[in-house]
């Protein structure tokens, strides 16, 4: 089956901050998994390039819009690259064949009579790239999320015919699974309901945009811009995409994962540009919440912002994506909390499963030969272990097919929980002193060593790094493309040798 994820594509105005940081290894991890279950997975990112905001701040570091946004994407390419992000397809808002894209979706566009030219005034924020709904009379307003003034613009725009899509997307929005998480749902409802405005396409003063055709001195508006990214990017050469043949190349998507701020244009105006052009919609909408730090917001301002890159030479990939993953839970907001990280960090990767798998193999070492316990009792296994591993299974691939990371996450944990009762519970260490009970002892440290590949193999799409070097602790070094046939009970061969031990995680200090 295909499996097509998209990130947003990210504002290049700026270098990429923690926020996209953790949209992108949310979305490495569903991609990962959906790899795993053997599906054909697209996983596409990329940057928005074109915008005012682009162009001034271009221009106050001397450098040409596009020498700017080639400096900032790098810096995004790089990012991903350091997180080992498993992307499969990178757009850029720039690229020629995405510009070919844009003008064949607006012919379509324009065929079915959703162009018309417009005035806008109101006043404008260039921040956000929008106008907001202070009314004429107001004296130099402000945005509220910039705190910078506002512009009054006063301009001819194209405008895209929305409001005769209202019917349609009313029915859209309402469909089950299509906003997610369901408590999003309301605030698009609402919006929906209060009856859906036509909305500009185009811009006249802003000269970084793709010129609309016909219209001089008109270029296209982020949303006719950006949002068609998701579709260019399906090809993952260079040759324009065919619009016609968007199903071979995986469309519709199964689910665009973005920030709740732009979670309207993703599930309003984006499925009736969709619908104007012939297309298919997106199966669903995932708007994940924003992080703060210690409880503030992140802002230059208060100089508390978190750089991804800092974060990763100081604790690693794992870390961090374990924090962010199974602390937050997916779709709410989420703080980066120091101390909370740590001790989140040692507790769960550390004491529990680095003491689990460095026990269990130093015992099976010491005790058996170098090796993985056999023991000729039936191996058709009823103890509780195994039912856990069974339950445990199930419980993280349904939660990972439902986008819950934090929930799959955690049961992965509760997994090593249960198997370190069960070794305390057992006492193989006392056990062994009787020679009586050696049987009885392999038969037991081989269902923890069990219970700890399959924690191994589970941790693959979360902690990729964390969840390899379990598995080379059991002395398996080749991961196979898709786990189906690994995600049994008992397969762990009796007998294979395993490896000197090697500390799977250190503490963070
Ligand atoms: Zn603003």
């Amino acid at each position: 089956m295909d499996f097509t994820i998209t990130t947003p594509l990210y504002y290049v105005n700026d270098k990429p901050h923690l926020g996209s940081t953790y949209t992108t290894i949310a979305c490495d991890a569903i991609a990962r998994f959906h790899r795993l279950e053997g599906d054909n997975v697209i996983f596409i990112t990329g940057v928005d390039e074109h915008g005012q905001k682009i162009e001034r701040s271009a221009k106050k570091s001397n450098k040409s819009p596009q020498e700017y946004c080639d400096s900032i994407t790098q810096s995004y390419l790089n990012l991903w690259d350091r997180w080992s992000i498993t992307y499969d397809s990178f757009i850029r808002t720039t690229s020629t064949h995405h510009c070919s894209l844009v003008y064949e979706f607006y012919q379509r566009v324009s065929e079915s009579g959703d162009i018309y030219l417009g005035k806008q005034q109101g006043w404008y924020c260039v921040g956000c790239e929008e106008y907001k709904d202070e009314g004429p009379n107001e004296i130099s307003p402000s945005c509220p999320i910039h705190k910078t003034n506002l512009e009054w613009r006063n301009e001819e725009n194209l405008f895209f015919r929305l409001s005769k899509y209202q019917k349609q997307i009313e029915e859209i929005v309402s469909r089950p699974g299509f906003i997610r998480p369901q408590s999003r749902r309301k605030e698009i409802n609402n919006f929906v309901s209060q009856g859906l405005k036509d909305f500009s396409i185009s811009r006249v003063n802003l000269e970084w945009g793709l010129p609309v055709p016909g219209y001089t001195g008109h270029t296209f508006y982020v949303w006719f811009d950006a949002l068609l990214g998701y579709l260019s990017a399906l090809n993952r050469n260079t040759l324009p995409v065919d619009l016609n043949q968007l199903k071979d190349k995986g469309w519709p998507t199964n689910v665009h994962v973005i920030g709740k701020d732009i979670l309207r244009f993703h599930s309003v105006y984006w499925p009736a540009m969709l619908l104007s052009a012939g297309l298919d919609l997106p199966n669903s909408i995932f708007g994940h919440g924003f992080l703060t730090r210690e409880g503030q917001k992140m802002g230059k301002t208060i100089g508390n912002i978190l750089d991804p890159l800092e974060l990763l030479n100081d604790y690693g990939a794992d870390p961090i994506r374990w924090y962010l993953l199974k602390d937050i839970e997916f779709g709410v907001d989420g703080d980066f909390q120091q101390n909370r990280f740590k001790d989140l960090i040692n507790n769960d990767l550390a004491n529990t499963i680095g003491n689990l798998v460095n026990r269990t193999t130093t015992m099976s070492r010491k005790w058996f030969n170098n090796a993985v316990p056999t023991f000729t009792m039936n191996s058709e296994d009823t103890s509780q272990l195994c039912t856990d591993c069974l339950a445990t299974i199930k419980c993280v691939r349904e939660a990972m097919y439902d986008y819950d990371l934090k929930k799959s996450s955690t049961a992965i944990l509760e997994l090593a929980v249960k198997s370190n009762a069960f070794l305390s519970a057992s006492e193989p260490w006392t056990r062994i002193k009787d020679i009586m009970n050696k049987e009885l002892v392999a038969y037991e440290l081989y269902s923890v060593l069990e219970s700890i590949r399959i924690i191994g193999f589970l941790l693959l799409p979360l902690l990729p790094d964390l969840g390899m070097k379990i598995l080379n602790q059991l002395g398996i070094t080749s991961i196979p493309i898709t786990w189906k046939n690994n995600l049994k009970w008992g397969l762990l061969a009796k007998g294979s040798l395993l490896p000197s031990p090697n500390p799977i995680f250190n503490k963070i200090l």
